[in-house]
């Protein structure tokens, strides 16, 4: 299936060309020049992968990224004027996928777009017998059924299956969920735990796929 890249330039010469060159590829995309448009657009569409100026009237690419990243793990590649900002971008922890510099070679960045699809694997997964997880719109299906998760509790159900068995500290889970500096008590993650727990148990009251390990931290496990 063709996979819907969504441009957000505000040159209108360099969003053509962009489009040109990705349909070329055999993608599907559009366009968008102004800021504000685009969570909503996202929220809507749910594109398969984002190439986001940094610059933008409406809304800056920062923000919109970390919004992006509030409610979805659609693959997001930065795009800016300066080499030197590419290093800020990495700093600040974005949870873009890749970064590119203007100016580009439409070939390259469409070489980009593949890498990083190809990487994502945005494809639904499956975790564990019944499991799935749709990690472009953070939806977490058991046997069939919504689980209907939060952003956070989608998170750690897919940090936690990734590594089935492993044992995982409240700290190690703070630290992969919530990438700002935010303070998060571990009775937070326990509470979502807690949410997570018996929204699987209202799908499968026999399955018990997180475990608690006393003193330690959390594991899944399908058994
Ligand atoms: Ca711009």
């Amino acid at each position: 299936m063709s996979k819907k890249i969504l441009i957000v330039e505000d040159e209108e010469k360099l969003a053509t060309l962009l489009k040109d060159y990705l349909k070329q590829a055999g993608f599907i995309p559009s366009c968008l020049a102004n800021g504000l448009e685009v969570v909503p657009l996202v929220r809507e569409q749910g594109p398969d992968l984002i190439l986001l100026d940094l610059m933008l009237p409406g809304r800056d690419g920062l923000e919109i990224c970390k919004e992006i990243r509030t409610f979805s793990n659609v693959p997001i590649i930065m795009i800016t004027a300066r080499v030197e900002e590419i290093d800020r971008l990495l700093g600040l922890e974005l949870g873009a996928d890749d970064y590119i510099c203007k100016p580009y070679s439409p070939r390259e960045v469409v070489a980009r777009v593949k890498a990083v699809l190809r990487r994502s694997g945005n494809e639904a997964t499956i975790q564990a017998e019944g499991l799935v997880l749709d990690k472009s719109r953070f939806q977490a299906t058991l046997h069939g059924r919504n689980l209907d998760l939060t952003a956070v509790e989608f998170k750690l159900l897919a940090y936690l299956t990734a590594n089935p068995g492993r044992i995982y500290s409240r700290g190690q889970l703070i630290e992969r969920i919530y990438l700002d500096d935010r303070i998060v008590s571990e009775r937070t993650i326990d509470s979502h735990i807690k949410k997570l727990r018996h929204k699987i148990s209202d799908v499968a009251p026999e399955e018990k796929l997180i475990h608690s390990v006393y003193g330690v931290g959390y594991k899944f496990s399908p058994r």
